[in-house]
């Protein structure tokens, strides 16, 4: 055999990979190839260049509002390299990290690049070697090991680690072609909403600090911050209705309703809410008294949305009026026609599918020794850290698994 290890895919996973196969098994002769000219590309620009780098995952309620596809794996493997771990292990090496009030974790330089250094500075010191430019275009099983074929030529090793990240339409998966492994069909993740609505689109920068979405015709919804755009909707809620509802909206070609809940809480609540305003505005004009969740831009173009003359008087709001209010308020529906594809985090749903793995070592049940980390597998998250979670968790239990290793083999 050339190499002991071979990882393929210079990403979060597989550099994380390397680095631990490389302390379990300092012997251990560990080549990573990447296809791009530098390893971490992505890491680089994860967080907006902050990189989240995890989660301290104390507000989640349940693995399941997470991890979309494959909460039941991460459950089990959190359990090996979890949150803590990975904040431990970056501080260890120096990167200190700060924990946001949504939970959210970031080195305290806010700066990707310390990650990406940190991870480079490791593989260095460690021996890996990184072959970058060479992208892998086959795996083939050969006596105790795998011929892998690359468009510089072709390497021998024990082990392999694919972790090639999400692929987008599932073209990347050709380099499995022949294993036998099942693909779980690939479509986008975590993007905003493109609405056919001009004046929706004209409170462009409106933020509603916490609203309710959700995908009519099924029991999809999500709740957090929303943004209106110039293109439609976005923001943490968003994102997270993306992410649940990642097929559904593939399937439909990404033309659907969706409907916002601009305020939140029980609808009685919401009625006392607006008859308290209506009792202490009774003669103020609709126009210049709102709930303080909205802003007076939006609030405007709610009360077009109701049918209501801004410039009427709260106390001359009759029955019907109020309900016309209260629908819009807590039931207001746009057209989606189309996602945005720009400028947002993004990831890929869908993979290699869980049923062809072992859960305790991310190996292949079909092909000993050849293991499946990151994003590659059909695991996501919703925003917030989990992403990247999920690649150093995959990333350590494939290394632990791949590091029983007989080396100079
Ligand atoms: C803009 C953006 C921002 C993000 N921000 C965050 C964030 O802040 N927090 C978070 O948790 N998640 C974030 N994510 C998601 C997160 O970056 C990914 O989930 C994570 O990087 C997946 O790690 P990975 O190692 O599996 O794949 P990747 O990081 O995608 O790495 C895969 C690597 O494999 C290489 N490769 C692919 N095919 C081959 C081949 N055939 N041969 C050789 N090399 C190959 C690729 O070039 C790539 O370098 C963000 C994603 C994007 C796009």
């Amino acid at each position: 055999m050339d190499q002991d290890v071979v990882i393929i895919g210079g990403g979060a996973a597989g550099c994380f990979a390397a680095i631990e196969v490389a302390r379990m098994c300092p012997e251990a002769r560990i080549t990573v190839l990447e296809k791009g000219r530098k390893p971490l590309a992505k890491v680089a620009i994860t967080g907006g260049g902050r990189c989240n780098i995890t989660n301290s995952f104390g507000n989640v309620q349940s693995l399941e509002r997470v991890y979309p596809r494959g909460h039941r794996l991460m459950k089990r493997l959190l359990y090996r390299f979890g949150p803590r771990d990975t904040f431990e292990w970056f501080e260890r090496e120096g990167v200190k990290l700060v924990t946001e009030d949504d939970g959210c974790v970031f080195p305290r330089s806010q700066n990707a690049m310390q990650v990406v250094n940190c991870l480079l500075y490791l593989m260095k010191n460690l021996g890996v070697r990184i072959m970058t430019e060479t992208k892998a275009l086959g795996i083939i099983p050969e006596g105790e090991g795998y011929r892998i074929e690359t468009n510089g030529g072709t390497i021998s090793a024990g082990r392999v680690i694919v972790t090639i990240g999400g692929q987008p339409g599932g073209r990347g998966y050709s380099l499995l072609d022949g294993l036998d492994i099942e693909l779980v069909e690939c479509v986008p993740s975590l993007y905003g909403l493109c609405v056919d609505d001009e004046s929706l689109k004209a409170l462009t920068g409106a933020v509603i600090d916490n609203a309710v979405v959700s995908l009519t015709g099924t029991k999809l919804w999500a709740e957090g911050p929303l943004l209106i755009t110039h293109w439609g909707l976005s923001g943490p809620a968003i994102l997270k209705l993306s992410s649940y509802a990642a097929r559904v909206l593939a399937e439909r070609n990404y033309n659907a309703d969706i409907m916002v809940r601009w305020l939140t809480g029980e609808r009685e609540e919401i009625t006392d809410m607006l008859n308290e305003l209506a009792a202490g505005a009774s003669g103020k004009l609709l126009r210049n008294v709102y709930p303080r969740e909205l802003n007076g831009r939006l609030w405007l173009h709610l009360l077009r949305r109701a049918k209501l003359d801004d410039g009427m008087r709260w106390s001359a709001l009759g029955d019907r009026e109020t309900g016309r209010l209260m629908n819009v308020l807590t039931g207001d529906t746009y057209h989606v026609a189309g996602k945005n594809r720009f400028k947002e985090e993004f990831v890929t749903c869908g993979g290699v599918a869980l049923s062809c793995m072992n859960y305790d070592t991310l190996e292949t049940k079909a092909h000993p020794g050849l293991f499946i980390a990151g994003e590659a597998l059909d695991v996501d998250a919703v925003t917030g850290g989990f992403n990247l979670q999920a690649a150093w968790t995959t990333g350590y239990v494939a290394a632990q698994g791949a590091a029983h290793i007989r080396t100079g083999s």
